[in-house]
């Protein structure tokens, strides 16, 4: 039997908020370019979308990170896929990510990366489960805070299942 979804957040209000959040990124970053360090698979749709709407220089990068709850914590974190110091060292980078649940992949990736001496270092996330967070971590730029029901959608998988759906939704 197909798996029922319930629209959470309509493609429209993504495509409005997306547009607010490349303006104020816009302006923040006035006269220097970007690096959009994304975390892979989850945020492609969303970083690509924001991209796509900043009017600043930008810089693709991409990384895939698993964390672990460590004896640290922020947990320790396994890069899947890396990028050189060099992408990193010296940047205005903004990491790019789905949705901020725990807490601790992005802050274990944040440090990871403030490691590299990056000129700034920011985070902007698609979704904020607030609600779950285990470690302390704010986002810098926040598309929309949701409840903690499991979500699909936009580049958001189940089981590797619904990433292409247009709209974030709750799998019933
Ligand atoms: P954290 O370390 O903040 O707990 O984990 C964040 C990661 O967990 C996200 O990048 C995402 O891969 C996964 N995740 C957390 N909540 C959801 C959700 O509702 N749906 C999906 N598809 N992945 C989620």
């Amino acid at each position: 039997m197909a798996d029922t979804i319930d629209v959470l957040i309509p493609e429209k209000q993504i495509d409005a908020r997306i547009r607010e959040l490349a303006k104020q990124i816009d302006a923040d970053y006035a006269g220097k370019s970007v690096t959009l360090l994304t975390t892979l698979k989850g945020a492609c749709f969303f970083s690509c979308e924001l991209a796509k709407c900043l009017t600043i220089p930008v810089f693709m990068e991409y990384i895939q990170a698993a964390s672990y709850e460590g004896t640290s914590s922020t947990g320790t974190v396994t890069m899947m896929l890396d990028v050189p110091d060099t992408a990193v060292a010296g940047k205005h980078v903004i990491i790019v990510e789905d949705v901020i649940d725990t807490g601790r992949t992005l802050a274990a990736v944040k440090d990871l990366m403030q490691t590299r001496n990056p000129a700034s270092l920011a985070v902007c996330s698609l979704l904020d489960k607030h609600e779950c967070r285990v470690v302390p971590f704010e986002g810098d730029y926040v598309g929309f805070t949701i409840g903690n029901d499991f979500v699909v959608g936009y580049g958001l998988d189940w089981d590797q299942k619904y990433r292409n759906l247009p709209y974030i939704g709750i799998v019933r």
